[in-house]
């Protein structure tokens, strides 16, 4: 059975990122809904730093139907967290932002083709998240918990074997 993806672009996300998202995860056997633009909400920035609160945006999501995975360019912090490059629950939304896995970001040329390539990986992460997998502990599995661009690189693009295990013992067809 498909998994089926509500997908929201928030802030001033590009247009072009979302369209070949779309398309890499049809690919990928994800039946894709992407929904009208979004602005984020004005009590989520935080201007002395620049960033947004990912708490705040997260509350905004929560009544939506389906699996919900929300994608801005913004910059996000949390209460706990200086920076993160996305944050999920379980049965719950989940937003992710480009900000940080953009090469550009690092000074480095632009690759779009691997900016979409770390996106798809934290879009299905969050996605095994949001069906009750749990983190793992192998750095090349897709459920392993990124700190860094330098994780989201080392992981291919698959799961471990238990993983596999565990995603057909929930059901989980990632
Ligand atoms: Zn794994």
């Amino acid at each position: 059975m498909k998994i089926e993806l509500n997908i929201i672009p928030m802030g001033d996300i590009d247009d072009d990122i979302i369209e070949v998202l779309k398309q890499k995860l049809k690919e990928r056997n994800f039946l894709v809904r992407v929904y009208a633009k979004t602005e984020l909400p004005k009590t989520s920035l935080n201007e002395y730093r620049k960033q947004y609160n990912a708490d705040i945006i997260i509350d905004t999501l929560r009544n939506l139907k389906g699996t919900i995975i929300a994608i801005t360019d913004a910059d996000l912090y949390t209460d706990k967290l200086s920076y993160i490059f996305s944050t999920v629950e379980y049965d719950g939304p989940a937003l992710i932002s480009t900000y940080r896995l953009d090469p550009e970001y690092y000074q480095e040329k632009p690759n779009f083709n691997l900016l979409i390539e770390r996106l798809v990986k934290e879009i299905i992460y969050s996605t095994g998240r949001i069906k009750g997998l749990e983190d793992c502990q192998h750095p090349k599995c897709l459920m392993h918990k990124i700190t860094c661009v330098k994780d989201i690189d080392f992981e291919e693009m698959d799961f471990c074997k238990e993983c596999k295990i565990n995603n057909a013992l929930k059901g989980v067809n990632l």
